[in-house]
């Protein structure tokens, strides 16, 4: 029965300094970037699909962000990027980085997002990292076949997809200049402009109140976060979206 309320010591000691802890590791976050930008396309990442991303996170008592930086392998874009498209491949970055889950333990996560934001959004998740907000799962948008329904309804959080915007098919969604992410999408729905939810199963959510795991709100890690980087949430609009973070407000 002592166990099941797991190891209190090492969280208490994460809650009990968080400014210390928030300090220090922004030290260590900007010599692992130079690391990882340094070595930004040396080809030597598995590509997504495999699951081999977690073999290089690692394992500690007082675990931290860990990200990897490196050009996106193009089976990693088959579905979310054609010819036209506002953002060529070679500016494009996939991030490798570790995240709490749902369950309280550490999983494998994947982001593709534009190359001069790569250092801005690290710093977001640091934070999230930091403060143990739960991720449900974070892979790339082609493992949806590009599909943003499918991905919404896998709770998948994601960023770059040179797609439509959904639920507003002659707009190009700011996820084709991969400077928008879209966090938890059941817990953080989205209202399109015919005023269907998105993902359908989440009306429960457009109820923000009382708070439950994953959700985003004004106080919590990844609006502040964002806001030092100068990303907007969506979740302020007239028809809110919730789930949707971008560097231009759009
Ligand atoms: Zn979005």
């Amino acid at each position: 029965m002592g166990f099941a309320s797991g190891p209190p010591t090492t969280a208490g000691r994460l809650r009990g300094a968080p400014t210390y802890t928030t300090a220090l590791s922004r030290l260590l976050l900007v010599s692992t970037l130079l690391l990882v930008l340094a070595a930004g396309s040396a080809g030597s990442v598995p590509p997504p699909g495999s699951d081999a991303p977690s073999a290089f996170f690692a394992r500690t008592d007082s675990p931290g962000l860990e990200a990897k930086v490196s050009a996106v392998p193009a089976t990693a874009l088959a579905t979310t990027y054609r010819p036209g498209c506002p953002v060529p491949p070679e500016r494009l970055r996939l991030i490798q980085m570790n995240h709490w889950g749902f369950d309280g333990k550490l999983h494998a996560g994947e982001l593709v997002v534009r190359d001069e934001v790569v250092r801005d959004v690290l710093s977001v998740f640091e934070r999230a990292f930091e403060e143990r907000f739960p991720i449900r799962r974070m892979q790339v948008a082609d493992r949806y076949q590009g599909s943003d329904a499918r991905a919404m309804a896998a709770d998948n959080t994601s960023a770059f997809n040179c797609r439509p915007v959904t639920g507003d098919p002659g707009r190009l969604s700011r996820h084709s200049w991969g400077d928008a992410i879209d966090v938890n999408p059941s817990e953080n729905p989205y209202v399109d402009v015919g005023g269907r939810v998105h993902p359908a199963a989440s009306d429960a959510y457009l109820d923000r109140d009382p708070l439950r795991p994953g959700m985003v709100h004004t106080d919590g890690p990844l609006v502040k976060a964002f806001a030092e980087v100068g990303w907007e949430w969506g979740g302020t609009w007239s028809n809110p979206d919730y789930q949707h973070f971008s560097a231009t407000g759009r």
